[in-house]
């Protein structure tokens, strides 16, 4: 086959990235845009030894699945990447995918898998769900100061100011934040000549009401802090809208890392607060949180608190329980865990984090915890080296999508807890350390599967291993 060439196909399975594929002539093809069950017309964009790119020139057969995606620049956005799909059709994929990675990668088999798996966690909302948001700042092709997305995978920006999966506010937020750079002659950054001033808007939403904007800003100074302070209340008050903290964060490096390593408060809090309430044991448990704008935070609140509850009932605690939270952020599961448990040590690399943590474990009044900065595979054994003879009951890992470090894991089962509770949010990471666990004397007892990010084709996991006696 050619560069160009035309073909029809029909698309069998999809990438963990959201590629349709399907099987032509001995090769396999992955193609943009497709979902599994259309038949496509497309043509080739890159060949490999035995698999190659193609693109969508016309659909023959639509999928029972397809749908007409609701936001109108999906298809250039790299944000959603299932749109086109029902959502009983994304939860299926995923749910899918999960199994295929337990299998595939962990090498469980395929009855102990549908013994243990059960069904995914649907999300309530389906768009409009995300607490957070990041918009970059750039110039649209009119040379007009924009704010949008990166189309998928490059460098230029769609000029979008209402992502379907955010805050309505957004969009009220962006225009001040742009009407100040357009008064006071403020550049947006530029990624090719490293120029230019703002870089993003971070703006996230409290579930109590009111926001926390942040700018991410290549200088070390911050110009017209009051003016910009000045136009945000005052158009923000106009629409009811709190603006509960506004911030900026020095990012002058040539990265794609949004956030820089600091920031500074010009008004309000240096934090947003936030509630998450759980139903267990049915009863309503609610814990407050302070979120600094470095700070990782579940973005789907509704199923934040679901996910939460499930990590919490596996970990199955009567009260007397010493716990490990790994990876553990501001603290949300550390607190929860820290409810029911006798003592609770949590580890989480970015310092701003832990601090936030512990003064939510103050602001909660729980001192039943310990929270320690460094990064997992260090702390945890350099700890385990010193304390041998003390025991931990749980253990729970909630690591960003490359999973555990094997330091990590195998400490872990140096530390031999009755049980380990794993939330993930990369099945094939998960299906990857679930493996080395399993070998080392542990057993897959529950795994269920949230769908924290509808549209996209990520999807979170909480899984139980009790140790074998
Ligand atoms: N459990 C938390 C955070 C989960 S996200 C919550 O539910 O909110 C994963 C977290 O791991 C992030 O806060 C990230 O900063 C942190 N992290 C990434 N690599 C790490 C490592 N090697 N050691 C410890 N923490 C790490």
């Amino acid at each position: 086959m050619t560069k160009n060439e035309e073909f029809e196909i029909e698309i069998t399975d999809m990438t963990d990235e959201g590629l349709g594929v399907g099987k032509h002539n001995g090769f396999t093809w992955f193609i943009k845009d497709s979902i599994v069950g259309d038949t496509v017309l497309c043509g080739v964009t890159k060949l490999k030894k035995n698999y190659g790119f193609a693109r969508v020139i016309r659909i023959i057969k639509p999928s029972a699945d397809r749908r007409e995606a609701p936001c109108p620049i999906a298809r250039q956005c790299g944000g959603c990447q299932i749109q086109q799909m029902s959502y009983e059709a994304q939860l299926r994929l995923k749910a899918a995918k999960v199994r295929n990675a337990l299998i595939r990668i962990g090498g469980f088999a395929p009855e102990h898998i549908d013994e243990i798996l059960e069904p995914i966690v649907p999300s309530e909302k389906q768009f409009r769900y995300r607490n957070k948001a990041q918009f970059p700042i750039g110039r649209d092709k009119e040379g007009n100061i924009c704010a949008g997305f990166y189309a998928g995978r490059t460098h230029s920006i769609i000029p979008c100011k209402d992502c379907l999966l955010g805050a309505e506010e957004n969009g009220l937020i962006l225009d001040t934040v742009m009407d100040w750079m357009k008064r006071y002659h403020i550049e947006p950054y530029d990624e090719r000549s490293l120029k230019g001033i703002v870089r993003h808007v971070l703006i996230r939403k409290s579930s109590l009401g009111g926001f926390m904007v942040c700018l991410v800003i290549n200088k070390d100074r911050f110009p017209k802090a009051e003016e910009l302070k000045a136009m945000l209340l005052s158009s923000l008050e106009a629409s009811g809208i709190r603006l509960k903290s506004l911030s900026w964060s020095p990012n002058t490096e040539a990265t794609n890392v949004i956030m820089g390593k600091s920031f500074e408060t010009i008004y309000g809090e240096s934090y947003i607060e936030d509630c998450i309430r759980i139903r267990e044991n049915a009863q309503d448990s609610e814990i407050r949180f302070r979120i600094s704008p470095l700070s990782f935070y579940q973005v789907n609140p509704g199923q934040m608190e679901r996910l939460y509850a499930g990590a919490l009932e596996f970990a199955g605690l009567n009260g007397r329980e010493t716990v490990w939270d790994l990876y553990c952020g501001i603290g949300t599961i550390s607190l929860f865990l820290a409810k029911e448990a006798g003592f609770v040590y949590g580890v989480e690399i970015v310092p701003q984090a832990i601090e936030d943590a512990r003064s939510n474990a103050a602001l909660n009044h729980m001192d039943n915890t310990e929270f320690f900065v460094g990064k997992a595979e260090e702390v945890l054994p350099r700890w385990y080296a010193e304390h041998a003879e003390e025991n931990a009951d749980v253990i729970v890992v909630d690591p960003p999508r490359k999973g555990c470090d094997e330091a990590c894991l195998e400490t872990m089962i140096k530390m031999q807890p009755k049980r380990i509770v794993y939330v993930s949010c990369n099945p094939a990471t998960l299906a990857r350390d679930l493996k080395y666990l399993t070998e080392q004397g542990y057993e897959l007892k529950n795994a269920r599967p949230y769908d924290m990010f509808p549209q996209s084709v990520h999807c979170e996991c909480v899984v139980r291993l009790e140790r074998k006696s």
